[in-house]
């Protein structure tokens, strides 16, 4: 279904989401930043009003991205290095290890606006569950 049978815009593109978790900003409109600071989110987007952390534990497979790019990034450096010869197997051990540990503290903000930026390619939000969500929200206190 497109915009033009539903009504509703069409999800941006993935390479759009993707760019926009590079630079960090929003992944559905792309105008404002994702994070105040180091590890603070702006959730939600002031924008757009898209929710970043749209359920409790939503955020943890961000992980899953951080860690794969850290294992690969690791693989590729230690055989480049040890089949180039340039770093004994000592210091192959201490700057890969360094890598490893500090790698994903700073990749952490990248892997979350991935995550994200993933989520808002393939289930935009608010997806059907969140949008009557937010309909119950807002109705009045005893009104059914
Ligand atoms: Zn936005």
């Amino acid at each position: 279904m497109n915009e033009a049978d539903s009504g509703e815009p069409s999800p941006p593109t993935l390479g759009t989401c993707v760019g926009r978790a590079l630079r960090l900003k929003c992944p559905a409109c792309g105008q404002h930043k994702m994070f105040r600071n180091w590890i603070t989110m702006v959730d939600p987007c002031p924008a757009c009003g898209r929710k970043f952390d749209r359920a409790p534990g939503y955020l943890l497979g961000s992980i899953y991205i951080n860690y794969g790019v850290t294992a690969f990034l690791i693989v590729v450096l230690y055989f480049g290095l040890f089949l180039s010869k340039s770093l004994t197997g000592s210091q192959l051990l201490w700057v890969l290890s360094g890598l490893g540990l500090l790698f994903p503290l700073w990749f952490f903000r990248y892997a979350r606006a991935l995550w994200i930026a993933f989520d808002e390619r393939w289930d935009p939000w608010p997806n059907d569950e969140e949008r009557r969500s937010m309909a119950n929200e807002a109705k009045p206190s005893g009104i059914e």
